[in-house]
């Protein structure tokens, strides 16, 4: 099982051995330097681009672990370029190799591509130069399915590799070859193959993936004996992280004024969750006279290309997009990523959120927080081995009032960052007194007492039913028996969420021909209610109704006495005196 706190791989590789790589006296230092400035027309490394080139150079096989944007393909291309031969490159897609291809060709860098839209002539021509002592290209692009299907291919690399043409392997994106990584590939888990075959040449994994679990995995599957893993920080000190509640009428109406207020003239990009709310946000967008075009993987090749075109030159603002939207994306002035829907899990959300401010400008990244939204995802990723825990970790995210939401993050991340180093970039620490505590025991009974009646009537609820059952909005049969809430709704959806993610309920699939459904059942701490000793506390927003805050002064004593509306600026001390009272989840 997969879980973010699992220990990261011993640290074969001490600071001492990293200093030593951060050096510049390696006998290709020189040269190293020389092709940074002339060929890539860059004036410094970032970091640990020069500690995993010198690695890469010395023929160590390393994992470089860096976030999404941070420059992973000039440390494999770079020593490319230093080396005799062509280096080997396995990239999961065909744009994200051609945008590659794009960018070298830019820099007179000779490197071509082999996959599935190769015309035979091309193909051939590459399959000779690979054997060809004056090396005609430097790197060689493939896609996994060509190592896997072309027995051609393989043949060429063997005789380049007894020529000590064949300089190096890199793999990119190399979470792909991991079920437990965000982008599980097939054709990635056939790779071991290079390593067995070629056993002398240096391999370069690269990630934007840093969960331990995952890189083992990758190694083992890659049959890599002791790689060198360099991770680089996966802070974003430059991102604004806000999380939102989502009222569904109103959403779109606030991104757009997001849009034309405090993005004026800005680009960025609004993530949805299926092809249809593309079309449909975008729509409704232009309506409100922003510039706005759909992005989703069903639409026309060269549609996409426009709209990444446009959008990349400013001709229109923003892109509303589903996640085909994204490997390969290389705009650096993005200043707002904006979520309709929230991610599967918070490694995508990172991602996603990621190709904000990569200019490292600031930028903010916004999620819309909306109850119906959690069970359409959950429903989709109800076939991933891990989905719904995935999921519910992406959900605490959004539901947490009290803790840095970058910290949240490190943990994915098996990092430490505290929230120091936040410096109230998210509206957590920005706002970090803005919730109370609320003794939700006696609502807790009410509404596992819906599901515990629906069930013994052989009725399923999906979330929604019982929301307005508890609400008194059901059909009559139910609204006799039950006790009506006097909460809002968005409490109630909190509540909900609440008990689901602390195993009071849990989530019952049924599958139709057609659709899957979500229905809630009883979870495996429900019994524990039947004990009148045992009590549920949870922190809400305190802004999230007036009603709230009267609410809770009952239950919650002295916390809520503060003042309701207005964010206020963070107060340590205020902070620490409302945590103290805090009582300990269960
Ligand atoms: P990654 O694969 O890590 O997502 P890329 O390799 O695609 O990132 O690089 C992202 C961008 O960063 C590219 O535009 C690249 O030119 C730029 N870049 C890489 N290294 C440097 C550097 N040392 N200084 C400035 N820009 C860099
Ligand atoms: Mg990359």
């Amino acid at each position: 099982q997969p879980s973010g706190s699992s220990k990261p791989p011993k640290p074969s590789f001490s600071k001492q051995d990293l200093q030593h790589y951060e050096e510049s006296d390696f006998s290709w230092s020189k040269e190293v330097q020389a092709k940074l400035c002339n060929v890539f027309q860059l004036s410094k490394f970032r970091p640990l681009q020069r500690a995993a080139i010198n690695l890469s150079m010395s023929g160590k096989d390393l994992f470089l672990v860096m976030p999404t944007g941070r420059g992973k393909s000039l440390c494999y291309q770079l020593p490319a370029l230093c080396s005799k031969g062509f280096t080997l490159v396995i990239a999961p897609l065909v744009s994200l190799m051609e945008d590659q291809l794009m960018y070298l060709k830019s820099i007179n860098v000779p490197a071509v591509t082999l996959n599935a839209s190769s015309t035979k002539e091309d193909s051939k021509q590459v399959l000779a130069g690979m054997t060809d002592k004056n090396s005609p290209f430097k790197l060689l692009y493939v896609t996994p399915e060509k190592i896997a299907k072309s027995k051609l291919l393989m043949s060429k690399l063997e005789k380049a590799y007894n020529m000590n043409l064949l300089a190096r392997i890199a793999v990119d994106e190399v979470h792909c070859c991991s079920q437990w990584g965000h982008d599980f590939r097939p054709d990635y888990k056939l790779l071991g193959i290079l390593k067995r075959q070629f056993p002398k040449v240096s391999l370069v994994g690269l990630t934007a993936t840093a969960t331990s679990n995952v890189l083992k995995d990758c190694q083992k599957i890659l049959c890599v004996q002791e790689p060198i893993t360099l991770t680089a920080p996966f802070n974003r000190p430059n991102l604004y992280y806000e999380v939102r509640f989502k009222h569904n009428e109103d959403c779109t109406h606030q991104i757009a004024e997001l849009i034309r207020e405090r993005y004026k003239n800005q680009s960025g990009i609004v993530y949805v969750f299926s092809q249809k709310d593309a079309e449909v946000v975008a729509t409704d967008l232009q309506k409100r006279n922003i510039l706005a075009q759909p992005y989703h993987a069903n639409m026309e090749p060269s549609d996409k290309s426009l709209w990444h075109q446009q959008w990349s030159s400013k001709k229109i603002q923003v892109v509303v997009a589903t996640v085909a939207f994204g490997m390969g994306i290389d705009k650096a002035d993005v200043r707002f990523v904006i979520h309709h829907t929230i991610s599967k899990s918070i490694e995508n959300y990172y991602q996603e959120s990621g190709r904000a401010g990569r200019d490292d400008g600031s930028a903010d990244c916004i999620v819309f927080f909306g109850f119906a939204d959690i069970f359409r995802i959950s429903t989709m990723v109800v076939m991933e081995n891990t989905g719904q825990q995935k999921l519910q970790n992406m959900v605490a995210y959004c539901q947490n009032v009290d803790r840095c939401r970058r910290a949240m993050m490190a943990i994915h991340f098996d990092e430490v960052w505290n929230d120091d180093e936040c410096n109230q970039m998210c509206d957590v620490c920005r706002h970090g007194n803005d919730y109370i505590t609320m003794d939700i025991t006696k609502h807790a009974r009410d509404v596992v007492a819906i599901v515990e009646m629906a069930s013994s009537m052989d009725e399923k609820l999906t979330p929604l039913k019982v929301c307005d059952a508890w609400m008194g909005k059901g059909p009559a049969k139910h609204r006799k028996t039950l006790k009506v809430t006097s909460l809002s709704r968005v409490e109630v959806e909190s509540v909900i969420i609440h008990l689901l993610l602390h195993g009071y309920f849990s989530e019952d699939f049924s599958f139709t021909p057609y659709t899957t459904h979500f229905y809630l059942k009883l979870g495996r701490k429900a019994a524990l209610l039947k004990n009148d000793n045992h009590s549920i506390t949870m922190k809400m927003r305190r802004v999230m109704s007036h009603a709230t805050v009267k609410k809770v002064s009952e239950s919650a004593g002295k916390n809520s006495s503060a003042k309701v509306e207005g964010k206020r600026p963070a107060d340590s001390d205020d902070k620490k005196s409302v945590a103290k009272k805090v009582k300990i989840l269960p």
